[in-house]
């Protein structure tokens, strides 16, 4: 047994639900606000929020495409020109009837009939409807084509079960919309964020994800083709971190997307759209965190390194928030992952190791703490929160460089940081998805077994539709289970469906999921 002293009172082994709660308020990330499903996001929250956008949107823009901004309520006729997507989303549509309050007969104030809108208003929970709008007013030629949409904004969906980050009623998100000439040329740019996001996952956030196709019952209400990215949480459960949707002509023609091609004839777009959202920050918790609280992947840290003077309220105060700030100057002249380091000196008043504490159960990458004796040394007390502890002693691993080591070396260790905790993830995601499951009976006992965190399987199908997916989605339903998505590339079967026992013409990923 470790005698380590963790700094949550919940470990992940115990309850999980229970110490992911204790995280996002441990880390100061974010609180209930009162409002069902809605959350307040505080400044370290959304702090990261803000590299993840800054990263995410320069990745957007490399791969040519420009922001814009469109309404946040949308006519709820729009929605009805697309029977399936006002199917899907009817259930979670938060919408808005009245203009105007009046003194109702109790005293309070009600909804003025008089004031009623003739036509609703939805809370966008997503914007194909009024964007396919203003790209039929856009697109006229070829020439216009392709047309290349970005949006950051909130959406509100009315989820029944919520919980902070992953799920909630009001989200930010950013949506991608294109339109294009050809479903080949549609398909390839579904494919293309697809890889966007991929790659925003694994080297901004550290999270090892699989990419790959939703079977045809989760695809986006509307949409032809539906692609995902998959995270495995650490208690073995996928999180569909980001999706890709091609849309076909669908929204096309409900909007009146048309553009007159080379030949001269009118030809209906074929769009795309494509979304991450806050969730990922859960994600990053569910990943990444430990027991002593939130790791951050160096990329998304607010703050990279923290400097931490032990102040006594003395005049010897002074001296030591002079060597510290000729540290904070040598660490922010570095850069690491291609920009300079984000250096704290944090001189707020408190005592050291609650600060201390603080800064861990917060995550930031590097904390260097420097007290009197460090200075007379010529040294400082520098912490890597990817490995806060020396299992030998069960203390906190210290490393004590010379100042000028420390400035010298941070760029080069936060980007070993950045690595360590990718690596990590991975290697625990690839031990955890299990093979060779072959019927439907050994996947329910694999799952009924009473194993706490089983992780993933992979099986082989015949990629049945309709009422034969019915069935097999009811009876995935029955364990808990779903299906995360067919992993794209390298993915050839071998065997026979384990739902059908027809032969098998691919392999998808089983899971719980939240
Ligand atoms: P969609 O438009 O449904 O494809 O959603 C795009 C992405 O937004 C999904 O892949 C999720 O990562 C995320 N998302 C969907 N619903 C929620 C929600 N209620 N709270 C937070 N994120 C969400």
């Amino acid at each position: 047994m470790s005698n380590i002293r963790h700094a949550l009172s919940v470990k992940r082994a115990d309850d999980f639900a229970q110490w992911y709660q204790e995280v996002i308020s441990a880390a100061d990330l974010a609180e209930d606000s009162g409002v069902r499903g809605c959350m307040v996001i505080k400044p370290w929250g959304y702090g990261i929020w803000e590299r993840i956008q800054r990263l995410l949107d320069q990745r957007i823009k490399d791969t040519g495409h420009d922001n814009a901004y469109f309404p946040l309520f949308i006519p709820l006729s729009n929605f009805e020109r697309e029977a399936e997507h006002v199917e899907g989303f009817a259930k979670e549509m938060a919408v808005v009837t009245h203009h105007r309050l009046i003194a109702g007969p109790d005293g309070g104030l009600i909804p003025d009939p008089e004031a009623k809108l003739e036509e609703p208003l939805v809370v966008r929970p997503t914007s194909e409807t009024i964007i396919g709008d203003a790209m039929a007013r856009w697109v006229q030629s070829w020439r216009d084509l392709p047309l290349k949409l970005n949006q950051w904004a909130n959406v509100v969906r009315w989820e029944m079960r919520t919980r902070m980050f992953l799920r909630t009623s009001e989200f930010l998100w950013q949506e991608g919309h294109t339109a294009h000439e050809t479903a080949e040329d549609a398909k390839e740019h579904t494919m293309r964020m697809l890889e966007v996001y991929r790659a925003c996952a694994e080297e901004d956030l550290a999270l090892p994800v699989i990419a790959g196709e939703k079977p045809e019952n989760e695809r986006f209400p509307g949409a032809v083709e539906t692609w995902s990215i998959e995270a495995m949480m650490q208690d073995g459960k996928a999180l569909q971190a980001g999706t890709s949707h091609y849309l076909g002509t669908n929204f096309a023609q409900a909007s009146g997307i048309r553009y007159q091609d080379r030949e001269g004839t009118q030809q209906l777009c074929h769009t795309t759209s494509w979304g991450v959202s806050t969730r990922m920050i859960g994600g990053v918790v569910m990943t990444h965190g430990d027991d002593d609280g939130l790791r951050v992947p160096p990329a998304i840290a607010p703050w990279q390194v923290v400097i931490l003077p032990m102040l006594r309220d003395k005049p010897e105060d002074a001296a030591l928030i002079g060597y510290c700030s000729e540290l904070k100057a040598a660490i922010g002249a570095q850069s690491a992952l291609n920009e300079p380091v984000r250096v704290l000196l944090d001189t707020k008043p408190g005592k050291a190791a609650a600060k201390r504490w603080d800064w861990v159960r917060k995550g930031a990458p590097i904390i260097i703490e420097v007290g009197g004796r460090d200075m007379e040394n010529g040294v400082v007390s520098l912490l890597r929160r990817d490995r806060l502890w020396d299992a030998a002693t069960g203390k906190s691993a210290f490393e004590t460089p010379t100042r000028e080591a420390a400035g010298e070396g941070i760029g080069a260790m936060l980007e070993q940081i950045q690595t360590a905790l990718l690596d990590e993830a991975r290697a625990r995601r690839d031990a955890n998805i299990t093979r060779g499951v072959e019927t439907t009976e050994q996947l329910a006992n694999f799952y009924n077994s009473g194993e706490r965190f089983p992780g993933w399987v992979e099986v082989q199908w015949a990629r049945p539709t309709g009422a034969a997916l019915d069935k097999v989605v009811e009876f995935l339903k029955e364990h808990k289970l779903t299906i995360r998505n067919v992993p794209r590339g390298g993915n050839a079967a071998d065997g026979t469906c384990i739902f059908t026992g027809e032969p098998a013409v691919e392999r998808i990923l089983v899971a719980r999921a939240y």
